[in-house]
């Protein structure tokens, strides 16, 4: 028999890719923790190919995208796999929701990625509670939300950009679908329809804390109420308040984490470079050589992550040459690898959880932006949060040898360095009060839950 004494029940829908799952399916462990039951909706395609187990601290469903056999990435283009998505998606959605209605735990409340604004139109078509749930800073939320109602207007002619709540931003410190006008025309158009309905929906979620972006949750506050509710990271990295939630769960590539954690245990604390691009890296056949040679010239060891589809980018006997002085991988625990003491630095794409794990974990960062919001995560990382430094980009595109290895040294030991460890030890501490009971997000969730719950 089903357990009927959960206070409610959530649907949690996240966009199908790692850095989306990973915060919307940490955050629905949260719920659990607070007498919710919790429902994961993957992709059929995802389901299929990484067998998930529900459990007591969180359920696993699905609904297609359209893609159950090859997933998404093998779709026509990004405008059809959107345009499939949101046809093929809202109808499994309602299927969903009907399949729950008469059970023990019909759904309340449906959490969904904006990236998926029409999950909101399903929720309200069955009367259910809707809640957007960004997974971008509150900055460059507040970004797109200006641009989205003409508050900004493109192409920007004149700078600085002056938006309340924000530093002065120049230009190439703007999200890449500003700054590169006519780039990922799609892409653009779906972050900017974030907006298309969240006057509509009843809760607004940030994956962020309130510390680290104060006058732009303040400011954003004010035309759409939000709650930052981050970082979410499991417990055991944090407050370790949830019994063995030491991983996100839903890991779409294998890590081998007994070679990570073997060989970084045997260098010295503080002495490794982290490097990921995430899970969509794919840097040009230069940048990735760049790379190479600044990590081959540095003194420093370092930890690399190219992914199996870069791999053929690495210059050849890359891997030979270094020894034990570097280790390559495909993928990792990057929680594990981070808290790891070894851990110096994290030369990072800047995607947002990767930074928000590093703040997190108190680790410093180089930022090595690519595209969309982490060219203004970079800016933030080195002006705002003052925990590292942006590598400079040349005019053909790409952050040169040279550059990389004057930021590596920037962070691992100038007197710049030791500022950079003292923030980032500051912003994991706020970090930790923020999800702590009675901490800004322990308390925003609570007030989430209690819009629509009885009890
Ligand atoms: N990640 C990981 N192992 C790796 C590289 C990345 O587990 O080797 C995880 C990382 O912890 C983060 C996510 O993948 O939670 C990447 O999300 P992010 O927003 O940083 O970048 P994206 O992949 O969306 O570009």
């Amino acid at each position: 028999m089903e357990n009927k004494a959960y206070r409610g029940h959530v649907l949690a829908l996240p966009f199908p890719i790692q850095g989306h799952i990973n915060p919307l399916l940490q955050f629905s462990k949260h719920l659990v923790s607070k007498g919710l039951k919790a429902t994961l909706a993957t992709t059929r395609f995802i389901h299929n190919t990484m067998q998930p187990q529900s459990s007591s601290s969180l359920q696993f469903d699905t609904i297609s995208d359209g893609y159950d056999e090859g997933g998404f990435a093998q779709a026509e283009s990004i405008h059809a796999s959107l345009n499939r998505m949101e046809t093929i998606g809202s109808k499994t959605l309602a299927d969903l929701i009907i399949k729950n209605k008469n059970t023990a735990n019909p759904i309340d409340c449906i959490i969904y990625d904006p990236f998926l604004p029409w999950a909101l139109e399903v929720a309200k078509k069955f009367g259910i509670f809707g809640a957007a749930f960004f997974t971008q800073t509150c900055t460059v939320n507040f970004i797109y939300h200006h641009v989205h109602h003409g508050l900004l207007k493109l192409p920007i002619t004149s700078t600085p950009i002056s938006i309340p709540g924000l530093p002065v931003l120049e230009l190439d410190d703007m999200p890449s679908f500003i700054s590169v006008p006519g780039s990922y025309p799609a892409y653009f158009e779906m972050v900017l329809n974030q907006f298309s309905s969240t006057d509509k929906a009843d809760a607004v979620l940030v994956n962020t804390f309130y510390e680290l972006e104060p006058e732009v949750v303040d400011s954003m506050s004010k035309v759409c109420q939000v709650l930052p509710i981050g970082p979410t990271i499991p417990s055991f990295y944090l407050d370790k308040r949830l019994e063995n939630d030491n991983d996100y769960g839903l890991n779409l590539l294998l890590s081998d984490s007994f070679v990570c954690n073997n060989w970084l245990n045997t260098k010295p604390e503080g002495s490794v470079i982290y490097l990921s691009f995430g899970s969509m890296a794919s840097l040009s056949n230069k940048q990735m050589e760049e790379l190479a040679f600044a990590l081959k010239g540095s003194k420093f060891h370092f930890l690399w992550v190219v992914m199996a589809s870069e791999e053929a980018k690495l210059p050849k006997k890359f891997v030979e040459e270094i020894g034990n002085k570097g280790l390559v991988v495909q993928w990792c625990s990057q929680l594990e690898v981070l808290s790891n003491k070894a851990i110096g630095c994290f030369l990072t794409h800047c995607g947002w959880n990767s930074t928000l794990e590093a703040l997190s974990l108190g680790v410093p960062m180089v930022g090595v932006p690519q595209w969309t919001d982490q060219t203004t995560t970079a800016k933030y990382v080195q002006d705002v949060w003052k925990v590292g430094v942006r590598a400079k980009v040349c005019e053909n595109g790409i952050v040169e040898r040279e550059e990389i290895e004057f930021c590596i040294k920037e962070v691992m030991e100038s007197e710049r360095g030791k500022d950079f460890q003292k923030n980032a030890k500051k912003w994991r501490e706020l970090a930790i009060k923020a999800v702590s009971e009675g901490g800004n997000s322990d308390k925003n969730i609570d007030e989430f839950v209690s819009k629509f719950v009885n009890s």
